[in-house]
Parts: C-alpha cells; sequence; structure tokens
C-alpha cells in the first residue's frame, strides 16, 4: 500500500552470536534444513523452481491479458477467477473464494490540467484513489501553496484556499513524524472541501514524483475517500509551479477531473487455494501478495510479481512431489491497496483458527530480488530463522531482522501476535514503477521472479515442514510492547485500527 513511499525499512544485521558464546549446548542449537531433514525435499523443490519456473508465464497473463484490477471492479474479479484456475491448474487442494466487502468502490475517469499563466501547457496529473471530482467541465483557479510540514496551521486557516487550486508543498522543518503528518493530511482535505477549494495537487504529499515525468496514484489512508479532487503531478511540471511561487509569481491553471465513487459497499474476494499437511493438517502457515492493483498501468510490480512469486512457489512444490507435514495455504488477498482489507478480512474470517497459524510469508516490495527476511516484531524466531537463511548463502546472500512491515498484507498477522513475515526486496527500480504508468511487463526481469519464487517456495515449504512448530502467537499484551517498540503505535492510532488500547504501555509511557 504505502501511500507515500518514504518509511523505509531499516536493517538490522543481526549476526550469529548467540550460540557462538559457549552459553549454549551445541544440541539445543537451532537447527537449518542440513540438521532438521528438510534439505532433501528443498534441493528438489528448488530444482523445479529454477529449471521448471512458470512464475513468469503466470505474471505475463495478469499483466498483459488482465491488466489493472482496482478491488471491486470487474476486472479485479476477472483476476480472481484467473487466480482460482490457475490454483486448480497447479494441483493446489480446497481452491475457493473467500469474499468479503470494501466500504465503497471507485472509478477514475478523466484528469486533465493546463498551465494558463505565466505560460500555457499541459500539465500532467492523475488522480489518487478514492478521491473526488471538479464540476462538470471542470474549473480555473490561482495556484496556491499548503505546507504540509505545518499541516494544523493549514487547517486552521483554510478558508484562503475558497475558489483555488491548492498545490502541497514542504518547506522548513516537519513538526511530526511522517506518518502522523500524513494522518492529519485527512483532515486538511476535508477542511479544505468545505472551505470551497477547487482541487489538491498533493498525492506526494508535498514531495516530489519519483521518476520522468511519471506520476504515482495510490490511497490517501486506511479505507478513507475524499470527496475533494486530489491528484499527483509529476515533478516536472510541479517544480516549474513551484518556482513561479517562489518568485512571487501566481499561476493560474485549469483543472478537469471526473472519478466515479460507488453509493455503498462493493464486494471483493480473496482466493484460496492449499497444500494439505501430513502430520498437522489443522497448522497453517499462510503464503501469498495481493490481486488488486492500481490502474496507470498493468500493476505488474505491484504486485502482480508477488502473485507470479506466489504461485509459482505453489507450482514448484506440487511439482516436487514434497508434501509439508503442516498446511502451506496460499491467499492471493484483494484490497490491498484500500488499506490491506483483504488480509484484514482474512484474519477476521479465520479468528477461530488463528491459534493454529504459524504466520504469513509475503512478497510486496516489487520486482527487485529478495534482500532480507522481516520477522514481523517476533525476535524470538530470528535464531531459528538464521541457520535458515545461511543454507540460502549460495543462492543470495540473505540477512534476517523482527521488523514489522506495515505497508502490506503483513500487518494483520503482526497484529495479531503472528510473524508477519516480508521478503524484503532491493527497491531500487520500484520506487519509479510503484503505483505509476511505468508498472508494466517490461520492469520485471524473468530470472530475478524466477529466483524470488523459488526463495517463497523453500522458505515456505522449510517453516511448514521442519520438525518443530516455527510459531505460535504471542499473547496480546507481549504483542501491544512489541508493536510500540517498533513504533507502529503512533501511526496505527492515527489511522484508528490500534487494537490494544493501553495494552503494552507500562508505566512510562501511557500515550
Ligand atoms: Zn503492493
Amino acid at each position: 500500500m504505502r501511500p507515500f513511499r518514504t518509511r523505509i525499512a531499516a536493517f538490522a544485521f543481526l549476526g550469529t552470536s548467540i550460540w557462538l558464546s559457549g552459553a549454549v549446548w551445541p544440541d539445543e542449537l537451532p537447527k537449518g534444513p542440513e540438521e532438521d531433514g528438510t534439505k532433501p525435499a528443498l534441493t528438489r523443490i528448488a530444482g523445479e523452481g529454477f529449471m521448471n519456473s512458470h512464475a513468469y508465464q503466470y505474471l505475463t497473463e495478469l499483466s498483459d491479458d488482465i491488466g489493472s484490477r482496482v478491488t471491486g471492479s470487474p476486472a479485479e474479479r476477472k483476476a480472481e477467477e484467473w487466480g482460482a484456475a490457475r490454483m486448480k491448474a497447479i494441483g493446489l487442494e480446497n481452491v475457493h473464494l473467500e469474499k468479503y466487502a470494501i466500504w465503497k468502490g471507485w472509478t477514475r475517469g478523466m484528469a486533465e490540467a493546463q498551465l494558463l499563466s505565466p505560460t500555457a501547457h499541459r500539465l500532467h496529473i492523475d488522480s489518487m484513489g478514492w478521491t473526488g471530482s471538479t464540476v462538470a467541465g471542470g474549473a480555473e483557479g490561482d495556484v496556491v501553496t499548503a505546507n504540509i510540514f505545518d499541516i494544523d496551521e493549514e487547517i486552521k486557516n483554510v478558508s484562503r484556499f475558497r475558489g483555488k487550486i491548492v498545490l502541497v508543498t514542504q518547506q522548513g522543518r516537519p513538526k511530526k513524524s511522517f506518518m502522523m503528518l500524513f494522518a492529519s493530511f485527512g483532515d486538511f482535505l476535508k477542511a479544505a472541501h468545505d472551505a470551497g477549494a477547487i482541487a489538491v495537487i498533493g498525492g506526494q504529499g508535498g514531495s516530489k514524483s519519483q521518476g520522468l515525468n511519471l506520476t504515482h496514484t495510490g490511497i490517501l489512508g486506511f479505507d478513507n475517500d475524499y470527496a475533494i479532487p486530489v491528484v499527483s503531478m509529476t515533478a516536472e511540471d510541479q517544480g516549474q509551479l513551484e518556482r513561479f511561487i517562489a518568485r512571487g509569481i501566481t499561476p493560474r491553471m485549469r483543472i478537469n477531473v471526473q472519478n466515479t465513487m460507488s453509493s455503498g459497499p462493493v464486494e471483493t474476494a480473496n482466493v484460496v487455494g492449499e497444500i494439505r499437511g501430513t502430520e498437522h493438517p489443522e497448522q497453517i502457515l499462510v503464503v501469498g501478495g495481493h490481486l488488486d492493483s492500481w490502474d496507470l498501468a498493468e500493476g505488474t510490480t505491484d504486485n502482480g510479481s508477488g502473485i507470479a512469486t506466489t504461485l509459482g512457489a505453489a507450482d514448484a512444490i506440487v511439482r516436487s512431489g514434497q508434501k509439508p507435514r503442516r498446511t502451506i495455504r496460499f491467499v492471493l488477498f484483494t484490497g490491498e491497496e484500500q488499506g490491506l482489507d483483504g488480509s484484514f478480512a482474512y484474519v477476521k474470517q479465520h479468528a477461530s483458527e488463528l491459534s493454529n497459524h504459524l504466520g504469513d510469508l509475503i512478497l510486496d516490495e516489487g520486482q527487485g530480488p529478495v534482500t532480507d527476511f522481516m520477522l514481523g516484531g517476533r525476535d524470538d524466531l530470528i535464531p531459528a530463522f538464521q541457520p535458515f537463511v545461511a543454507a540460502l548463502g549460495n543462492v543470495r546472500p540473505l540477512k534476517v531482522n523482527d521488523k514489522v512491515e506495515s505497508g502490506t498484507d503483513t500487518l494483520p498477522f503482526s497484529i495479531a501476535g503472528l510473524p508477519g513475515i516480508s521478503m524484503n526486496q532491493d527497491t531500487s527500480e520500484y520506487k519509479y514503477t510503484h503505483h505509476s504508468a511505468a508498472d508494466a511487463l517490461e520492469a520485471q526481469k524473468p530470472e530475478v521472479l524466477t529466483q524470488n519464487a523459488t526463495l517463497m517456495a523453500v522458505t515456505a515449504f522449510w517453516i511448514a515442514d521442519r520438525p518443530e512448530r516455527f510459531a505460535a502467537p504471542w499473547p496480546a499484551e507481549r504483542t501491544a510492547r512489541m508493536l510500540r517498540a517498533q513504533g507502529e503505535y503512533e501511526e496505527l492510532k492515527a489511522f484508528n485500527i490500534w487494537p490494544y488500547g493501553d495494552l503494552g504501555a507500562g508505566d512510562k509511557d501511557t500515550k
């Protein structure tokens, strides 16, 4: 989801010193594939994954034949059917759709803009998701700036935006964390709309759009919609507007934005298929990515790559003939881009069996190679995971840390006290394709996809098949403390999805 891509996960390299210190007996050491008996199966799965991969074929079908698939749209519903058909063809068991509804549907219409003075030319804009429209035919207005770093003051003085087109900028130093500014941004949009502003140019929260002449769409919060049109503008056009304003020149422009919001909730569904466990079928590892996408291109890297990785991993395991001790449940989530709605729905629909879950394993950082595993808050699992990544050292140098990834379908699992494991990736190219018109098949290198799918296959199988159960949910108090320690409290509270009240606050920092 990642409305503004500024939060970069911190990498913590965690060494192996705890079991080299001599304080632990060798036979108590966590076992990797070499010692725990999983290596022969992993070797066969890796062979299928590397030599017989269909991941790029899946990605091509999803990108070219289905294309963009906004949650609740006809194309997204078609993608669900495609995903279920692929799962059946792969040979997964118990393939089905798990329906739920999101609060509202949204359809993009036109977004056009022209600079009228001091020079005249076309401006490049696209609507942010779940935002509104100008009057029919568009409107003309002067461009005035609002400083997001001083958002609370801007809300107080919002009447000055009446009849204006508001350009969001960043001036000086932020007075709050970026996520807190983002949470207040919604209040600003409502106030600006009520005050009679024409539109807001602010998809990037005042920073410049990444890439040459690219806009980046996205949602503005968790399950939030706004009546005012909010657009993303290319860095080139925004830069020119800012330079004029800095020189005391007020640009004048015309903007015409037409979007459609549904009057009520719309239906969507997660797509589910399984490889049932042989010894503990009731114990479940969820493996997946998100099927929905934005709609400026084909949604290849966000998150077609994750879907192709997931299906490619399932395919490699099934064709290897290897059966895990516990169930691997592949889930193609929808509603991710609107606020992780599919994974929140999953956790709700499966509440009674969550205690039997081992966690979830998600790939949703684009097209790059996997760099590290983020264990979603579960520092207790690092010693067990370390020998596994060490065993993959000849495939890729991989690291493991306990960070929570709150920008994708890992978060609902981390909130539930389970390891929401993110297969973090090199995002040097994703920053351009993320939610932009460049998110097409050209962005994904097939050999990287094959490697990522194979890594997901062996990781899923190892977690599900190792003799000892990998993880069980933490109690609420321990989970709440962990989320606070990782800085998630502030953000989740700001977006009204913090579920733990004062739990875990301790005596020093009850907020
Ligand atoms: Zn995504």
